[in-house]
């Protein structure tokens, strides 16, 4: 605990720097796989403070060697989403971008990503500026393209794991609608596993007065959209979380005509593997199942894209960090996080090097308000409490391994 205040005095004169950071951050939000101005930033403020800086696969790596002891990883995703801000903040974010498809669309932080980032700059300032109380390596990890899964793993082929020393233990946080200065933890599966699929019936092009001659794809796409359904309350025991949603279902062009095919984009969300392979499995048998039943003239055919992995808190380090959290910030501030149907590639990072991992929540909106969701154009948290909670929930989960006297 002494060593904890002695870290955590200068967040006085930290604070200042990442309040304004913030509001620039949120001001120039870049979107997945763009991020290059937010990583120069974060580069320069890691040199600033005397890290070995390393740029990965779009991301940023600053390790701050302070003797021997345990390596602790902590990482904030960076990017922002193409949704047009309408908070209402004077600071809200005024971005545009062209999107991969060439169209112009508003680009926000609407998923917090500017807080994780501040928060860890803070962290690791803090780690740098006052390094006797404790010993150890600590490792700032930034990763791009979260948002479309696939940043951690460009940082993993890009030899994230010859740039790093392997981790003992591996941290993140997420800015959740919670109260702002509260953290939520939880042992085990947190995060949902996801899955987004493109599947492709085959029919066969008729006059839409004349059925009997072809294979009409869009009955047979209405069959497999009702059939699917059935997997979570049919074949999932009771009390097993999934979710299997339907998000786009695209045939033909005129009342007249039936198409020769139709296009379903499907998403699944699991809490284990084991669900994860049984629901994918139940996907494929009924769609194929349907296209013979239709008399499909070809097999359909399964894009697998959009893939996040189960985000599993280890609970070993997660009991250790909420203790430290709790002595921290005391009982009333530290609550258990239910599963987040939300999804994550964090995971990917500490399964490179074999780590295992905790990952919290991080309050950020006001008592007693509805938050609005992550993603939403609304999604406005509170600067205050929430940076400095943030940092410090950063270092004294860093501090839990990494602390002189630490058992
Ligand atoms: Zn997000
Ligand atoms: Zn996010």
């Amino acid at each position: 605990m002494i060593a904890v205040t002695e870290m955590l005095s200068p967040l006085a004169e930290t604070r200042q720097w990442q309040e304004e950071l913030y509001v620039h951050l949120h001001q120039h939000p870049e979107l997945s796989l763009h991020e290059t101005a937010t990583a120069a930033e974060i580069e320069r403020r890691l040199q600033s403070f005397g890290y070995d800086v390393h740029a990965v696969g779009g991301g940023v790596v600053g390790i701050l060697r302070n003797g021997d002891g345990p390596v602790v990883l902590a990482r904030a995703d960076i990017d922002a989403l193409p949704v047009t801000e309408q908070t209402g903040l004077p600071y809200a974010s005024t971005a545009t971008a062209v999107d991969d498809a060439g169209n112009t669309v508003g680009v926000m932080h609407a998923c917090g990503h500017d807080v994780h980032i501040t928060s860890l700059l803070g962290a690791a300032e803090l780690m740098a500026r006052t390094r006797e109380p404790w010993s150890g390596t600590f490792v700032a990890l930034f990763q791009p393209a979260e948002e479309i899964a696939v940043g951690a793993a460009a940082m993993v082929e890009a030899g994230l794991t010859d740039v790093v020393p392997r981790p003992d233990v591996a941290l993140a946080q997420h800015v959740l609608g919670y109260e702002a200065g509260t953290v939520g933890t939880r042992m085990g599966p947190m995060l949902s596993a996801a899955d987004s699929i493109r599947i492709t019936l085959h029919g066969s092009g008729s006059h839409g007065s004349m059925p009997h001659l072809g294979v009409d794809p869009i009955l047979l796409a209405a069959a497999v959209v009702q059939r699917l359904q059935g997997i979570v309350s049919r074949e999932l025991p009771p009390g097993e979380r999934a979710v299997v949603t339907v998000g786009s279902l695209q045939a033909g062009t005129k009342s007249n005509i039936i198409p020769d095919r139709a296009t379903l984009l499907v998403n699944t969300r699991v809490y284990s593997d084991e669900v994860r392979a049984t629901v994918l499995g139940a996907i494929e048998r009924i769609v194929r199942a349907e296209c013979e039943a239709s008399g499909s003239p070809q097999p359909p055919t399964f894009e697998y894209y959009d893939r996040f992995p189960l985000t599993d808190n280890d609970a070993e380090i997660t009991r250790t960090v909420t203790e430290a959290f709790r002595a921290h910030f005391g009982e009333d501030r530290v609550f258990e996080l239910a599963p987040v149907p939300a999804s994550e590639d964090f995971s990917r990072i500490p399964a490179a090097f074999g780590t295992p991992y905790t990952y919290w929540g991080l309050g950020g909106f006001p008592a007693g308000t509805v938050a609005p969701p992550n993603h939403s154009p609304g999604f406005a948290p509170v600067l205050q409490p929430t940076l400095t909670t943030g940092t410090e929930a950063i270092v004294v989960a860093a501090l839990a391994y990494l602390t002189k006297d630490a058992s």
